[in-house]
């Protein structure tokens, strides 16, 4: 950390990596950022940090950031600086241009998960009011669009059910897919505090996180299943509970749908559930699994958190419905020290879904099909809105191999290093005739781009965050925009030069509109978070003070719904070619593909990915700590380090996936999840062999 004198000022801020949404106060030195102190009246920190949000802010002030427009006419010409307004007709006229000539569904928008709400509002409004289309898509799509899937059908509402506070009065906590020492740092640290005063611990992970055992920390259980096979393992849960008569049968008669119930008795019930019956397919000892799931039913309160272990699958809905039916079955829903949790990878993922980013969904989820859903932005915008949901990310790319999707605005999101099956990103973006990237460096997207946008970081623009936990955050400027402009104010001037009259002067308006129009932000305002902190939605006329905990007395959509989870194995299949699994994910200094860390000290923590081997596989493969290692997938291949480590079974291997010459998403497939298209990063069938390196 470099000390850079005595701060003169503070500012109370919002972290912007991961979805705990810790407050810090940012220290100033005139327009110079002196340190990040953990702000202890944050209602999601309480004064604590990790070391990302405490130390890795040092890329907002590095020297890779562009400052300067550019543009070009074709991907092979060198860019060309050029002023804010030329860049920008630059832009205008060809996204006109290209409607012109190939129709007003031609074009589309990708915004980010880091972005504020206003600046994701806007951005969806862009492809409403201005495109004219629903080419709108958020990289929630990438991560937990099956979250918003499951839970929206179970329970109606697409966010998790409790807050952080709730974990206190957690009996049993259930772990699912995440990693949060890693992922979610402070919120683990709240969690390991109450497993540490008695809560029981059940982990369901193909590796050995280091929750399963920790400082004065032991996890009763942990199901090391096999990639791929969540849903096998939650329905066997499930097959316990109802075979062994452990449901909570008042709460499912008072809060449930009877007649989903029975035909999900008749489905669950069935002997081809039992643990036993599936121990050989996902490798869990079916009595471990037995006294998980009666623990889960009859230890107390019983939470689950899961993360993107669940969602990233070709059945990651099926998954988060599996998880709802479970809290269902056993009463685990409606008060504190329960609920079903996801924990949200970046900043605001629940932000920028609850905004209208996905292509089917206006802001407050509600769907582009519904005339009167429509008629509220008809009326305040002026323009018609396109009945007709748009295309998601890999719907675009095909188009846009296809040569029926010609133009992208793609915002804060690195699609060509984040999503998956690299090769065919790269076709879809060099098929396109207009790419406009806006953001802080020039990324591996920009290598397509004909123009570039300048970014703003954090640290540079008002607005909001929306945590796991439904909590608005004030996201609060501490330092001039670098670039000139805040990124709301891009989105808003790329819109008035095609011609929109937008003239919003700051973020505060943007939210109000959000307000007027979204029924669960109806009472939001920047003076209501200012004098509450937070705040966590829904916050309207029926609960003015917010909303820490859903579905107290009913389910949104009234009778909680249970689902069927059929289990059906990935096509991405083990064979004598590729007889290991693949799964991925992060590390505690780093974060998701490393553009910010990786321009901070923090690198120095974890200079370079390494792929985890269990040594019995290294051994067979003549490869040893430290070795360069070939992986090799059906897509393609890269080169890594190994290292050797009982953290993951044998017949699987584990990457990070935080620089970008690991290459993780060369190796993962195109497969994606069967509702929503989430990618299925989590599981990938490869080879490893020594190598001599890149
Ligand atoms: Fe930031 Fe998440 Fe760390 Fe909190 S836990 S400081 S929000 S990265």
């Amino acid at each position: 950390v470099v000390e850079m004198g005595t701060p003169d000022r503070s500012v109370v801020t919002t972290c912007a990596y991961c979805g705990v949404g810790c407050s810090f106060k940012a220290e100033m030195k005139g327009d110079q950022l002196v340190r990040m102190v953990p702000y202890k009246h944050g209602k999601a920190n309480r004064g604590h940090s990790c070391v990302k949000g405490r130390f890795a802010y040092g890329y907002a002030h590095h020297p890779d950031r562009i400052l300067s427009p550019m543009i070009r006419d074709s991907i092979d010409e060198p860019w060309r600086e050029v002023g804010w307004e030329e860049a920008l007709e630059f832009a205008a006229t060809k996204m006109k241009s290209l409607q012109e000539k190939h129709g007003r569904r031609s074009i589309g928008v990708i915004t980010s998960s880091r972005c504020t709400n206003e600046e994701t509002y806007l951005v969806q409004k862009l492809a409403r009011g201005v495109f004219m289309n629903n080419n709108t898509d958020t990289c929630a799509r990438v991560c937990h669009s099956p979250t918003g899937y499951g839970l929206g059908q179970t329970y109606g509402t697409s966010a998790g059910t409790q807050d952080f506070d709730s974990v206190e009065k957690a009996d049993v906590v259930v772990v699912i897919g995440a990693n949060p020492t890693d992922g979610h740092p402070v919120f683990a640290s709240r969690m390991k505090k109450r497993l540490r005063e008695g809560a029981k611990l059940i982990v369901v992970d193909p590796r050995r996180i280091d929750l399963v055992r920790s400082a004065h920390i032991e996890a009763s259980h942990h199901l090391p299943l096999r990639p791929g096979t969540n849903v096998a393992v939650v329905t066997a849960m499930a097959h316990v509970i109802v075979t062994e008569g452990l449901m909570d049968e008042a709460f499912i008669r008072e809060r449930c749908d009877g007649e989903s119930f029975r035909d999900y008795m008749d489905f669950v019930s069935d002997p081809r559930h039992a643990p036993e019956a599936i121990e050989a397919q996902t490798g869990v000892p079916a009595q471990e699994l037995r006294e998980a799931a009666r623990l889960y039913a009859t230890g107390g309160n019983g939470a689950i958190y899961y993360g993107l272990g669940v969602t990233e699958h070709s059945q990651g809905s099926t998954t988060v419905i599996g998880i709802a039916n479970l809290a269902m079955l056993t009463g685990n829903i409606g008060r504190e020290g329960v609920g079903v949790n996801p924990l949200r990878g970046q900043n605001n993922v629940q932000g920028s879904c609850d905004m209208g980013s996905f292509p089917h969904e206006l802001p407050g989820y509600r769907h582009v099909k519904l005339p009167e859903a429509r008629k509220v932005y008809e009326d305040l915008w002026g323009v018609e809105i396109d009945p007709e949901p748009g295309l998601r990310i890999p719907n675009m790319l095909d188009a846009a191999v296809d040569g029926t999707f010609k133009g992208l605005y793609c915002q804060g999101e690195d699609i060509l290093q984040s999503d998956p099956d690299t090769k065919h990103v790269a076709a879809g973006l060099a098929a396109m005739e207009c790419v406009i990237v806006h953001d802080l460096f020039l990324n591996e997207t920009a290598n397509y781009a004909h123009v570039f946008l300048p970014g703003s970081s954090f640290l540079e623009k008002d607005g909001t965050f929306t945590n796991a936990e439904r909590r608005i955050n004030r996201v609060r400027r501490v330092m001039s925009p670098r670039a000139t402009y805040a990124d709301w104010e891009v989105t808003q001037l790329l819109a008035k030069a095609m011609g929109a009259n937008w003239n919003y002067t700051h973020p505060a308006q943007i939210m109000a509109e959000i307000a007027a129009t979204t029924p669960t932000f109806s009472n939001v305002d920047y003076p209501l978070l200012d004098t509450q902190g937070s705040v966590q939605w829904p916050c309207n006329d029926a609960a003015p003070e917010g909303t820490p905990m859903m579905h107290v007395d009913e389910f949104k959509r009234g009778k909680g719904r249970f689902i069927v989870t059929e289990y059906v194995s990935t096509d991405e299949k083990t064979g004598p070619r590729f007889p290991l699994l693949l799964t991925t994910g992060r590390i505690l200094s780093h974060y998701n593909v490393g553009a910010q860390t990786r321009r901070t000290a923090n690198t120095a923590w974890h200079p370079e990915d390494l792929l985890e081997v269990h040594p019995h596989d290294a051994e067979t493969r003549g490869i040893k700590e430290g070795d360069w290692v070939r992986l090799a997938s059906r897509a393609g291949e890269t080169t890594l380090r190994a290292k050797l480590t009982e953290r993951v079974s044998p017949g699987v291997v584990y990457t990070t996936f935080h620089h970008p010459e690991t290459q993780a998403n060369v190796i993962t497939t195109d497969f994606s999840d069967w509702a929503t298209n989430c990618p299925e990063y989590k599981v990938t069938a490869v080879q490893i062999s020594p190598s001599n390196g890149p």
